[in-house]
């Protein structure tokens, strides 16, 4: 008999980076969906850097299905609106099968949706055209309004957010420069993304670098990991310039968690003053409601027709779901972080 295997979290207090013991991998019988359910099958897994803060933070329990967006494919249906064969946005988790129902969740984008696979790869519902795309597109398109011309500094520059950063930029008339962990990384950016420059943050000189391919300053930071790289970019903000803080993942491991927003501010603090930055915090479910039918339409037509490329970093295996998050929290991912679960039967087809 065919079982579902699961990854639960395994204990708490979780403190730190992800340690083997954190996840504890599982099975248990796939469940037949009730009224007003459908059973689906798991085809692509997301992983993400705010799952680990729901870890830390104890919403998530331990013996939990470790939390994840999927993208799934329904076997059985019971409920109105979803047959067998749709290909579906859902929030299985960390496992191969789960069940959707008529529940709503707090944030419109995460709400179970069939997805139109004629349109766009399924997977792409999970980064470019799902959640990480429209953070780009609030964050740097909404809030800081970028006019042709300017410098835009973008932090995690080919990670699954950066790289829908550094595109839009360039669509907008900007002058791009990111910043990665490693050479390949720094080639991509430029070749692939079309940034103007792009820095290894690891590098000995990295400081003098990003001084060097900001020769006008920086008029939009867009910020993903705080830290070190924050600090460098910090002297460099232009009067008026505006930033968002959509992540620091730089500290996601400090057990001190509750202090980096304040630690970060703190040291910009002189800095925002003087030069008068506008520092916008970024939550992307503030932008649902107003952003994202905009979103879709600008967002998927620039997919469609070339003008916007994405990258992909895909495990095999639910086994695989523990590595794939270790590995994305270290910035060992090239891309948007999935683990693929299941052959995706749409892929071929496509
Ligand atoms: P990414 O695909 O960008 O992966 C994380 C990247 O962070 C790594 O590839 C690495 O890039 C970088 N990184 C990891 N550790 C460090 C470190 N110690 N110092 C500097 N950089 C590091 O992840 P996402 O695109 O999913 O997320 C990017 C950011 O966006 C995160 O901070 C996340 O929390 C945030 N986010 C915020 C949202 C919001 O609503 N505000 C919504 C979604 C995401 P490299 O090695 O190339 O530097």
């Amino acid at each position: 008999m065919t079982l579902n295997q699961q990854w639960r979290l395994a204990r708490q207090p979780i403190e730190g980076w992800p340690t083997d013991g954190d996840f504890a991998l599982g099975s248990a019988d796939i469940a037949e969906p009730g009224a007003n359910q459908a059973l689906t099958r798991t085809l692509y897994l997301s992983l993400d850097p705010y799952q680990w803060g729901r870890r830390r933070s104890g919403i998530e329990q331990t013996g939990e299905v470790c939390h994840g967006r999927t993208v799934s494919q329904v076997l059985k249906s019971r409920l109105s609106g979803y047959h067998e064969g749709d290909v579906i946005f859902n929030t299985n988790g960390w496992q191969e099968y789960g069940l959707v129902g008529q529940d709503i969740s707090e944030f419109g984008y995460m709400h179970p949706r069939v997805l139109d696979i004629s349109q766009a790869p399924a997977s792409s519902a999970l980064g470019v055209l799902g959640m990480l795309g429209l953070t780009a597109y609030s964050g740097l398109y909404v809030q800081c309004q970028p006019k042709p011309g300017e410098t835009v500094a973008v932090s995690a520059a080919s990670g699954g957010v950066g790289q829908n950063v550094v595109q839009i930029a360039k669509l907008k008339g900007c002058r791009v420069v990111g910043i990665v962990g490693s050479d390949d990384k720094c080639d991509f950016v430029v070749d692939s993304l079309g940034a103007d420059a792009c820095i290894n943050r690891k590098s000995p000189d990295f400081v003098d670098q990003l001084q060097h391919a900001c020769p006008d300053g920086v008029d939009i930071y867009f910020e993903n990991v705080g830290g070190e790289v924050f600090e460098a970019v910090l002297p460099l903000l232009n009067k008026s310039s505006r930033i968002s803080l959509c992540g620091l993942i730089s500290q996601y491991g400090n057990d001190d968690a509750a202090s980096n927003h304040a630690r970060w501010q703190e040291t910009g603090a002189p800095v925002f003053a003087t030069q008068q930055v506008q520092v916008n915090g970024l939550f992307v479910g503030n932008f649902v409601a107003d952003y994202q039918q905009q979103f879709l339409e600008e967002m998927g037509d620039w997919v469609r027709n070339g003008q916007v490329k994405y990258k992909e970093d895909i495990w095999q295996g639910i086994e695989k779901a523990p590595e794939a998050f270790d590995a994305m929290l270290k910035g060992e991912n090239f891309g948007k972080t999935l683990v693929q679960v299941t052959e995706d039967p749409v892929a071929k087809v496509l």
